[in-house]
């Protein structure tokens, strides 16, 4: 059919006055418009018996027109926003194999896992396998009896796989963590720099480009280092409104941690960031004496282990896995319903990335933080005394600023987030902290000369506690050993609270009015900013942290259950619990995880439905043909046993 609309242009009168040529590309126009047509006829179809979803969300319908018809493509979107079917589909859809380069095992395996149980054909290559499965996966190339690949970068451009290739029929390069090829990126991989070439072996056939990093360097990377300087590019919007973005004031963590944890999420798997190995060892352990099922996770474990608990909490139900940064990459594990971070990531971006990890299912999800001055302190000293070049050093500056003003910022977080990535949010989100308990600010000027003061007069060389204890007045020894009792400011504090002096710092310190001296023992000095505040020629507001917040997130509600991402009534609850049950006993023999079965969603619609019969099974979101095949008949006794 294509072939034939390209004779007939090439035949048409070249004239552009003359009628025949007009008509001539009417006819053309039309043929492409029901090409189209017909792709997206199939596009849609495929999505409704294979994946059992009603319709494409946001632009996958653009982006997968476009790539059916053989267009190359870059495509940015949030993590969660439904990238895999942007290939997937046409895969699916084109004749042929398509390839899809991957960075990482782990999420080959799930995606190759999850795909099988739609009934498509897909198998992944790389260093895991054995000779002979390898072997045996690359025959199945070789005799077109795949439907899609997945494979590392450093096995897709050897000369072998690219023969192997050219023998076979490739309809589609994806290129999955396009970000990867940018070293301004978080997750640099050399490998893929190498995939320039696919261009120019495989001229004809479309590359999509995919990623979840938004920012405009990476991306103009992307489209230069892999050729993509003429694909079309997709932005979707980065909001993840199904996210609530909390940060509270850092009193006593794990306190803070274990409360929200019990009162939110009390059977629901989630992740926990912290800065260090040992703190990470630390948490994990107290979160497990506490009696969660509990898995630690840093570089510092050997591959083994590490890999063990990766697969844990990939295949269980509400495991919580405490981590550094090193986690995170590649897990595809939609019902994560929180991350914590009990530590100040280091940039905007990470923590964009690493709280995106939660809800990738669309149900609701927390990401919560307990931030400090400690934080501000710590991540500011790291900064400073890391060994990269002076340039990177000022980006990274930048983006940690920019994170810090998103922890003291009284207004919508989101609004907040968003606008650090060029995304304007028209009004307040409402499922933010300071939506929800907004949070009043008020002229701290006087309070700030204060808080300065005793800093200029007790000489620089204290921290916030004794700082405090001069201010409110509180005579201690080191007060007495200093005389710090008979100076001015010895007092004048006396109407706040230790948290709320305490605040001030932390944000005296945020906004750059004071600077903590790592050598000398976390001693509070002035900058030179703070010279016009001090004198009382600079105003300056400050935010009143919610103290009611704090102390709420200090306490368990005890009672509450979680579980369930949705209110529940006892009896759905319970029905609920045995879906979970025989998902999980179906995941166990073959040995995936539970999402692949059914997501949490398609559970939930279940439960709501409490479907009689397979025709009204398949109705439901996330069931597709292949699937009602074959746990149609499971599920459906439960919910008849349930009554
Ligand atoms: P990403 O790779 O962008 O992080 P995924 O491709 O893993 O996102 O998709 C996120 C979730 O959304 C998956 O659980 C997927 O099944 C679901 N999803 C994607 N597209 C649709 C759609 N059109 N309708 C319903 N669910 C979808
Ligand atoms: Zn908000």
């Amino acid at each position: 059919m294509r072939r034939n609309i390209i004779r007939f242009t090439a035949g048409g009168h070249p004239c552009n006055s003359c009628g025949l040529f007009n008509r001539t590309r009417k006819i053309v126009e039309i043929l492409s418009q029901v090409l189209t047509r017909n792709g997206r006829d199939k596009a849609l179809e495929t999505l409704q018996r294979v994946y059992g979803y009603d319709a494409f969300r946001g632009q996958q319908a653009g982006i997968i027109d476009h790539v059916i018809a053989g267009g190359d493509a870059l495509v940015l979107m949030p993590t969660g926003g439904g990238k895999s079917l942007c290939f997937q589909i046409p895969a699916l859809v084109r004749p042929g194999i398509a390839v899809v380069v991957s960075p990482l095992i782990a999420l080959m395996r799930d995606q190759v896992d999850a795909l099988r149980q739609v009934g498509v054909n897909a198998a992944y290559l790389n260093s895991s396998l054995d000779w002979r499965d390898a072997a045996e996966v690359e025959r199945q190339v070789a005799q077109g009896e795949l439907d899609l690949i997945y494979v590392a970068p450093e096995r897709l451009v050897t000369p072998r796989f690219l023969e192997l290739l050219e023998r076979s029929r490739v309809c589609l390069f994806a290129l999955d963590e396009a970000h990867c090829v940018s070293q301004w990126g978080h997750d640099f991989r050399p490998e893929y720099l190498q995939l320039s070439i696919l261009h120019e072996r495989f001229p004809t056939v479309p590359r999509v480009a995919l990623t979840a990093t938004a920012d405009e360097q990476t991306r103009a990377d992307i489209q230069a280092r892999l050729n993509l300087g003429d694909a079309k590019v997709f932005i979707d919007s980065f909001d993840r409104p199904n996210i609530t973005y909390r940060v509270v004031p850092k009193q006593e963590p794990r306190r803070q941690l274990w409360s929200f944890i019990q009162t939110h999420h009390a059977e629901d798997a989630g992740i926990v960031y912290c800065l260090s190995r040992a703190k990470v060892d630390d948490t994990a352990a107290w979160l497990a004496a506490q009696g969660r099922d509990v898995v630690p996770y840093h570089a510092g474990l050997d591959a083994q282990t590490r890999e063990a608990n990766q697969d844990r909490f990939i295949k269980g139900e509400g495991v919580i896995v405490v981590a550094t940064v090193a986690f995170g990459m590649g897990i595809d594990k939609p019902n994560v319903r929180f991350v914590a971070h009990v530590d100040l990531p280091k940039s905007m971006e990470a923590y964009y990335q690493e709280t995106g990890r939660a809800g990738r299912d669309g149900l609701p999800a927390d990401a919560w933080m307990a931030y400090g001055l400690s934080d501000v302190v710590a991540m500011r000293q790291m900064l400073e005394s890391s060994e990269a070049p002076a340039e990177v050093k000022r980006v990274e500056k930048h983006k940690l600023e920019a994170l810090i003003g998103f922890c003291e910022t009284a207004e919508c977080r989101r609004q907040v987030l968003l606008n650090y990535f060029g995304e304007v949010l028209p009004a307040p989100c409402g499922n933010c902290d300071t939506c929800l308990e907004p949070v009043e600010t008020f002229d701290g000027s006087i309070v700030a000369q204060k808080a300065l003061a005793a800093v200029y007069r007790t000489g620089q060389m204290f921290g916030t506690g004794h700082l405090i204890d001069v201010l409110r007045g509180t005579v201690t020894e080191k007060i007495t050993k200093f005389n710090h009792d008979q100076i001015k400011t010895f007092g004048v504090g006396s109407d706040m609270t230790k948290q709320e002096w305490g605040s001030v710092y932390r944000q005296l310190v945020a906004a750059g009015f004071l600077k903590v001296d790592h050598e000398g023992y976390g001693a509070l000095h002035l900058t030179q900013a703070a010279g016009p505040v001090l004198k009382g020629q600079q105003g300056i507001r400050l935010r009143r942290d919610n103290q009611a917040a704090v102390k709420k997130s200090l306490r368990a509600q005890r009672g509450a259950k979680g579980g369930a991402p949705a209110a529940l009534s006892p009896a759905d609850d319970d029905l609920w619990h045995k879906l979970r049950a025989c998902r999980m006993e179906l995941a166990r023999s073959q040995g995936v995880p539970p999402y692949v079965i059914f997501h949490d969603s398609t559970l939930l619609e279940i439960v709501r439905v409490k479907p009689r019969d397979a025709w009204r099974l398949g109705q439901l979101p996330g069931v597709g043909t292949s699937k009602l095949e074959r746990y149609g008949d499971a599920f459906l006794e439960v919910v008849k046993r349930h009554g």
